[in-house]
């Protein structure tokens, strides 16, 4: 039996459903609609019982089998489509590669007002009217207008310009009687648009010129976005080498060529002065995307993308789904940094995102980074991606001296019995005294928060944990509670233990602890802490951030929100209290990640005129990033960790991908995760593949909020290798019960 669509192909059309179901579906294109869709249309379409949102992705191929009587389109919701023809390309590819459904991935990409079901409607920018005299005295002719009258005269005394709020605030009608003096010319309406989303940072100029280094990778760059096509490359920039500069005038170039321009940054809140630089040098011409706009902003940004009257998108991991037209270039800053990949429902990696769009967009891709992920250093090595190295800082300022304290033997030791010894050896405290002697900033960095981080049974040994979570609860001594990390419940301080009452220990070092410490032995400093705790807030966080720039502060004590991208010139020191928190977390990266952090925290001293210098206190001087990193020595870290990484087969020699088990029942959840393995070891490819299968296996983290975890991970050699297991995996969850979740993470970026 032949179909019973008689259509021919080209009026069929595929189309991707804004629910959570897999693949694509064919719909008849009604005659009106006919050679009228352009693909990234949003279209509405009888779906199950009802209507649903769909996207037009294009002529269907061939009619399908069977005698299924095909539906049409019910109707256009836009007359241009919201989506680019090679956002549709890269939207394909993540639901492919990450598993997702594809109707889900385009509605996460899209702006409200564009996800649901509606027709699309216009934006207006945040916009604020002043009123503006358009002379200096009260005229004449107003004598027998004494209500128009006193509005100019108001606003003469203000200036002769206020905000037409202000001044409808104070004489209550004004905004009729304003009117009427702008028909008589004596006032005139200024709409002023105002920047939206998050606060500017520092100023700065356009340098006059480049430094050698700079010059040479601003020519590479620039030559590589006018030849067009795909390239990549890794800027391998020491700290305070510029590269903010290099990306700026590859940007400039690509608009001067009218190509739009995509950068992706870590996190804006805390790169506020990045930003900053980037709209005093391009003003109205950059969209500034973050999770902090509101939804109108982000409907506005991704109009006037999409209509291309801006041209640069500067945004966090999403924004890689921003809709720029013509794109010739994309810059992801800090490639290295973890917050790259999404941990939740469509779990991508932004970066990788990023290569593959700018090959479907023939664009130039730039990574940039003091400490490149050993993912983007292999593919330099195997020559996918070209380098360009900024080796020196600007200006010649020389790198950081860094110096060791072990604190096996430099730790104060003193007769405390129910709280942990003090932890600044007395070599930190003399170089924070000599710092802020000399009017200087000291960072003190700690990766993990609180005051304690374990409650520890005198008597019988037992920690205190959370009930719902396998971890240890937190002290926070400004809060008089304790808090569990994972789950966040939070309860006040017990006295003693619950199990034998013995007294309780107080151990593990938080930042709060270490904030409390410097506020006791440096009493004339003024000490601040960033870290979740402190700012709350994007705003706090910025105006922390920005006091500090502003030399209010002389001390500040935080977690690794202090090691990202920070360009304070008066940070000469950079303390790390314990450089082991992270050495001992069971993830492979546990190495890279301390050895990153380690070395972007020590990158923030000495940016400024004077020189900086760096002290670490660890307990493991011989660890590998430890050593490596007190020796500036990326290569060496580098080599040896690819070496070790190679013989194990993990990445960047092999792909992964996590399958993440969450259940209410232990026995059931278990059960499922037996089931999974099984699954997987029947249709394992010949041993020759090199697919191999860790676990099932208990998470790192066997228990968070009440739920057992566990998980499978699969290693191959290339991702290609692994598809079709985790196409026989995803099939599979329909089978799985309620009562567990199963998640498939490709690409896993953190083991817990
Ligand atoms: P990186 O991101 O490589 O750590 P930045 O881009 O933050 O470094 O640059 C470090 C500092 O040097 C910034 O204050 C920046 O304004 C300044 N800078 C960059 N390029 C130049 C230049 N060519 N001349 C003078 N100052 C520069
Ligand atoms: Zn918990």
């Amino acid at each position: 039996m032949r179909p019973v669509v008689s259509a021919t192909p080209a009026l069929l059309a595929s189309v991707a459903v804004g629910r959570p179901v897999r693949g694509e579906f064919t719909y008849l294109v009604p005659e009106a609609l006919a050679g009228n869709l352009a693909p990234g249309q949003r279209v509405l379409v009888p779906f199950g019982r009802g209507m649903a949102l769909g996207f037009y992705l294009g002529p269907a191929n061939a009619p399908v089998e069977g005698g299924v009587r095909l539906k049409p389109i019910q109707r256009v919701l836009e007359d241009s489509p919201s989506l680019p023809k090679d956002l549709i390309a890269l939207l394909r590819f993540t639901a492919e590669h990450y598993r997702y459904p594809l109707g889900e991935v385009i509605r996460g990409a899209l702006p409200p007002g564009l996800s649901t079901a509606v027709d699309e409607k216009e934006a207006k920018p945040d916009i604020q009217f002043f009123v503006e005299a358009l002379v200096t005295e009260v005229p004449p002719q107003l004598a027998r207008a004494p209500a128009q009258a006193a509005v100019l005269q108001y606003l003469l005394a203000v200036g002769g310009r206020a905000p037409l709020d202000e001044v409808t605030h104070a004489i209550p009608g004004a905004r009729e009687t304003l009117k009427k003096l702008a028909t008589r010319k004596f006032v005139k309406w200024v709409e002023v648009t105002l920047q939206a989303g998050v606060r500017e940072g520092l100023v700065q100029n356009r340098p006059d010129r480049l430094t050698p280094e700079q010059a040479v990778a601003v020519k590479e760059l620039q030559g590589a976005v006018d030849a067009g096509g795909f390239q990549p490359y890794l800027l391998h920039g020491v700290t305070g080498s510029g590269k903010t500069e290099v990306y700026l005038r590859a940007v400039e170039h690509t608009l001067a060529r009218g190509l739009g321009s995509l950068v992706l940054v870590p996190e804006i809140a805390l790169t506020p002065q990045l930003v900053g630089r980037f709209r005093s040098r391009f003003g109205g011409d950059v969209a500034v995307l973050h999770s902090g706009l509101k939804d109108r902003e982000r409907l506005f940004h991704w109009q006037a993308l999409r209509k291309g009257t801006v041209k640069i998108a500067v945004g966090v991991r999403s924004a890689v789904f921003a809709p720029v037209e013509h794109l010739g270039l994309i810059v992801v800053d800090e490639e290295h940094d973890p917050s790259f990949k999404q941990d939740e429902k469509l779990r991508y990696q932004a970066r990788d995102l990023a290569v593959v769009r700018g090959k479907q967009a023939s664009a130039v891709v730039v990574l940039g980074s003091a400490t490149p992920s050993l993912e983007t250093l292999q593919n330099t090595r195997s020559g996918r991606y070209k380098i360009v190295e900024l080796k020196n800082r600007v200006d010649d300022r020389p790198m950081p001296t860094i110096n060791l304290v072990d604190l096996r033997v430099e730790r104060p030791r003193e007769g405390q019995v129910t709280e942990e010894a003090p932890i600044l050896s007395p070599q930190m405290l003399q170089a924070m005294e000599e710092t802020v002697a000399k009017g200087q900033q000291v960072i003190l960095f700690l990766n993990r928060r609180g005051h304690s981080t374990i409650l520890l049974c005198e008597v019988c040994g037992l920690s205190l944990k959370c009930h719902d979570c396998d971890v240890c609860m937190t002290h926070h001594r400004s809060q008089n509670r304790v808090v569990c990390h994972y789950c966040g419940v939070a309860f006040p301080v017990p006295d003693r233990c619950r199990e034998c009452t013995g007294p309780l220990l107080k151990l593990g070092i938080g930042t709060e602890r270490v904030e409390a410490e410097v506020l006791e032995r440096m009493p004339h400093a003024r000490v601040a802490r960033l870290d979740r705790d402190s700012a709350t807030s994007a705003e706090k966080l910025t105006e922390l951030l920005a006091s500090f720039a502003r030399r209010e502060l002389d001390v500040l004590v935080g977690t690794q929100m202090v090691a990202k991208g920070h360009d304070f010139p008066g940070v000469t020191l950079v303390c790390v209290v314990m450089a082991d928190t992270s050495l001992a977390i069971p993830d492979f990266r546990a190495a890279e990640r301390t050895f990153h952090l380690l070395t972007q925290v020590a990158g923030r001293a000495g940016r400024g005129k004077d020189p900086g210098r760096v002290l670490v206190q660890t307990y493991n001087p011989d660890a590998e990033p430890v050593k490596r990193m007190l020796a500036h020595d990326f290569d060496g870290f580098s080599k040896q960790e690819l070496e070790w990484r190679k013989a194990l087969a993990y990445p960047p020699f092999a792909r992964m991908a996590a399958v993440r088990l969450e259940g209410e029942h232990p026995e059931q959840t278990a059960g499922v995760a037996r089931f999974l393995g099984n699954l997987v070891g029947r249709h394992m490819p010949p041993a020759s593949a090199g697919v191999r299968l860790l676990g099932p296996a208990l998470a790192p983290i066997a228990r968070i909020r009440g739920k057992t975890r566990w998980q499978l991970l699969l290693k191959a050699p290339t991702h290609a290798a692994l598809a079709p297991l985790l196409a026989r995996l995803e099939a599979a969850l329909a089978d799985v019960p309620n009562g567990v979740k199963v998640v498939i993470d490709v690409d896993p970026g953190a083991m817990l």
